[in-house]
């Protein structure tokens, strides 16, 4: 559990229109308990075993919940994207990507932004959903990499150091 607490469970599948059935309390309290976001497949492993659930209903489910704005989803290059609460306790922020095991981290927010978000959004454009995305190397590929250069884990392609 966040120490920021977390959104209820019955309440949130109400505000979104959405009836109350097992599958959806259990993949929407994976969700508001998860520590980081969550990929499809990773929701379908803490769901399982708490009644019939299968890959397509968890993903007809997140469907449904991102059409109520329960969640955002963040998508990755290796096109298995991950999901998150969108709620008051979880605002929008920038994520990392690590490439080469593929994690995906949360970052916290950048000075300003919430200013520069406001900006955007007073402009002409409807803007619905924002994605800042960082892709590179986490701390423990990088560190891998560098005792191991010809390793399972490679470098940057063109094997140029992108590292400012
Ligand atoms: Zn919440
Ligand atoms: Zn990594
Ligand atoms: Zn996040």
């Amino acid at each position: 559990m966040s120490p920021m607490g977390h959104c209820d469970i019955n309440t949130t599948l109400e505000r979104a229109g959405l009836s109350k059935t097992s599958q959806r309390v259990a993949v929407l309290t994976a969700l508001v308990h998860a520590e980081s976001p969550l990929s499809a497949r990773e929701i379908l492993q803490r769901v399982s075993g708490k009644g019939r659930i299968n890959k397509v209903t968890v993903y007809r489910i997140l469907a449904s919940f991102k059409a109520g704005s329960i969640i955002r989803e963040i998508a990755t290059d290796h096109g298995e994207n991950f999901f998150e609460m969108a709620c008051r306790h979880n605002p929008t922020h920038p994520h990392f990507y690590c490439r080469a095991c593929r994690s995906l981290s949360c970052l916290p927010s950048a000075g300003h932004q919430d200013r520069w978000l406001q900006e955007y959004r007073a402009a002409d454009e409807s803007i619905e959903t924002v994605a800042i995305n960082f892709t590179g190397l986490c701390r423990r590929c990088r560190n891998e990499i560098a005792r191991d250069p010809a390793g399972p884990l490679q470098g940057p392609s063109g094997g140029k150091r992108s590292s400012p």
